[in-house]
């Protein structure tokens, strides 16, 4: 999340001080993936592989996210430009990975509105799954 500050010559809907939130997998917007909003298995922003995200060799070449600036590939598809005057801009930053994870998954398991699910965290400490 953050301010556009610069803009790469192919980017057309984005301007300099745009405050944008963009998830931390990457993709194009042009493949049958993108198409069909499976943006995680991208065909385009990592050649040779499905999915590209910032920050994980194997994801493409793309360094990490957690820094001062961020160069954003496909930004006009990727980032998410905040609507003016935004009282809880805060709360778009789950916009950029934790809400949207939750989301797909619930998205995936064809859950409807009234019913109940559980929920586990896996996670890792030191290399171990959880
Ligand atoms: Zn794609």
């Amino acid at each position: 999340m953050g301010v556009v500050d610069k803009l790469g010559s192919g980017v057309v809907q984005l301007k300099k001080g745009d405050r944008v939130v963009m998830p931390f997998n990457i993709g194009g917007g042009r493949c049958r993936n993108c198409e069909e909003e499976n943006t995680d298995f991208c065909l385009g922003a990592n050649p040779g592989f499905a999915g590209a995200v910032y920050g994980y060799v194997v994801m493409g070449p793309y360094r990490g996210g957690q820094a001062q600036y961020l160069r954003v590939s496909f930004a006009d598809f990727n980032a998410l430009k905040l609507p003016a005057g935004t009282e809880h801009e805060a709360d778009f930053i789950l916009l950029a990975d934790i809400f949207l994870t939750g989301w797909h998954g619930v998205k995936i398991s064809g859950f409807q509105a009234g019913e109940a699910i559980a929920v586990y965290i896996w996670y890792s400490v030191l290399g171990r799954w959880a």
